[in-house]
């Protein structure tokens, strides 16, 4: 009987370390699994079991992961960019929870759309709501919209912000469960020129990080008339090709036929070639809407292509619909944010009836592509002073000394977990600063501190009081770098 427990233990655990081989990756955890597959008795097995649990738990669930300090200068050099281009371009800061009543995403996205049929976290608090982690951000930032009352603003209304969206998608390559995106939601206008600055102020954001080879794609949906009269037209054409179609779309043709149109499969991609196309079936005012945004796009030499199986994940859009594409020229082109008008959500959702367009950038590919074209990160400003100490006293004070410098604008490294001056000097020597200021016992008595200038090798003793003069004059005051300006050359470039 114990034989037969071990076994189907054994198999268990098999099936654990197939399915989540990182797990068992550290010699700990593989002791641990031995340990379960070899004992006999019961108790033995649950507190091994529990024990690989533990090590099971050292990672974040699938699809999520931990964003390390070595990638954060991309991470810096986006946000950076993002808030410039916002302040530019006259967006206000908003942020919504990354939790909402799961009925707000239902009714904005839409049943039938991916999203809402299979990739919502959707669960229910303690006190019984039902609520959703955000699958995107332009619902909460409607609501908010709504909420506060923001249609007595002056118009346009245009707010920014940037969060994790979740996704309960199959992970894989440039797609996440938790990922990251920089929104930005323009509300009470709806002149074309709106859809194209906001064209341009994505363009701007991505080659103002370095990433060339962008090309958007644009489409029209028409508004909800002509949106109807051409659905109609792509069903009765599906459904007459229904046979050629993969299952999923079959269901589609059911619940969300506009989505056939960029179905994956190369069955659907043949027939979705011949299909009507929404830019044939406009309506005469969204015909010009659309044509506007065209010259607007010509006018500014923004690249561009007309996608016409452009439709986008969301069942909110009307008009213009985009994305912003970037890859090799040969290679695989992959979409870096999305986004479109969506003149009648705020209505939908309970406000009074509000133009509006917005986009996504999906920050997590905008760093895999800076980093595949070896795009310029943010290099944060280094330290160029150290601070050593020795002795009780001279530690105490260092923390205070240390405290007045960063608040005069000057970086400062330090060790101070070490004792012997030796070793600190040793790391202030790695770094590379230019000044290594001490504080020994004598001068932590006298209210003192020994300033070594590193590149001439003099030294010199200075006050407390005098300190900060006394470095600012050595670094010649030029210990802050101007991140504006790095950013206007960059956006020259
Ligand atoms: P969407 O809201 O689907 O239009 O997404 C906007 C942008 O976010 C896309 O163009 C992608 O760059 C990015 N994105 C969407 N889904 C994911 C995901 N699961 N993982 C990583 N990035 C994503």
């Amino acid at each position: 009987m114990a034989q037969k427990k071990v076994k189907i233990f054994k198999k268990q655990v098999t099936k654990k370390m197939e399915k989540k081989p990182t797990a068992i990756k550290s010699a700990k955890a593989i002791n641990t699994v031995k340990k379960i597959v070899k004992t006999t008795s019961a108790k033995k097995r649950e507190k091994a079991r529990v024990q690989l649990e533990e090590e099971i738990l050292m990672q974040p669930p699938r699809g999520m992961r931990d964003l390390l300090p070595g990638d954060q200068p991309y991470w810096d050099q986006i946000r950076r960019v993002v808030s410039r281009m916002a302040l530019e371009y006259g967006f206000g800061r908003i942020d919504t929870p990354a939790v909402e009543y799961a009925n707000l995403f239902i009714r904005s996205i839409g049943d039938g759309t991916d999203i809402v049929d299979k990739e919502m976290y959707i669960f229910n608090t303690k006190g019984g709501d039902k609520v959703s982690l955000r699958p995107e951000m332009t619902a909460g930032i409607a609501r908010a919209y709504i909420q506060h009352g923001m249609n007595v603003l002056s118009k346009p209304v245009k707010l920014f912000a940037t969060g994790p969206v979740y996704r309960y998608d199959r992970p894989q390559e440039g797609r996440y469960r938790e990922h990251f995106q920089a929104e930005f939601d323009v509300f009470g206008e709806q002149d074309p020129i709106l859809d194209a600055q906001l064209i341009q102020l994505a363009h701007r954001v991505v080659t103002s990080l370095g990433l060339k080879n962008i090309q958007f794609q644009v489409n029209s949906l028409g508004c909800p008339k002509c949106r109807k009269e051409y659905q109609e037209l792509l069903v009765a054409y599906f459904e007459s090709k229904k046979q050629k179609l993969c299952l999923n779309c079959k269901k589609r043709l059911e619940t969300n036929p506009l989505r056939i149109l960029d179905c994956k499969e190369d069955k659907c991609i043949q027939v979705a070639e011949m299909a009507p196309q929404s830019v044939d079936r406009l309506c005469p005012e969204c015909r010009v809407h659309f044509k506007n945004i065209l010259e607007y796009l010509d006018e500014l030499d923004l690249p561009y292509v007309i996608n016409p199986r452009l439709v986008r994940g969301l069942s909110y859009y009307t008009k213009t619909v985009f994305e912003i594409w970037s890859g090799d020229e040969e290679g695989k082109k992959h979409s870096l944010g999305g986004g479109g008008r969506y003149d009648y959500l705020i209505e939908q959702l309970g406000g009074e009836r509000t133009s509006a367009i917005g986009f996504a950038l999906g920050m997590d590919r905008v760093v895999a592509e800076m980093k595949r074209v070896h795009a310029k990160s943010y290099t944060q400003p280094r330290p160029r002073v150290f601070l050593a100490q020795l002795g009780d006293l001279a530690k105490k004070k260092s923390l205070r000394i240390f405290a007045e410098l960063q608040k005069n604008g000057i970086l400062v490294a330090e060790s101070f977990g070490r004792g012997s001056l030796k070793s600190q000097l040793r790391v202030a020597d790695r770094l590379g600063v230019e000044i290594t200021l001490i504080v020994g016992q004598k001068e932590a008595l006298d209210e003192t501190v020994i300033i070594k200038d590193m590149t001439s090798g003099t030294q010199e003793t200075v006050t407390n009081e005098k300190l900060v003069n006394a470095v600012k004059k050595i670094l010649k005051n030029n210990v802050v770098v101007s991140h504006s300006d790095e950013l206007k050359t960059q956006d020259a470039e």
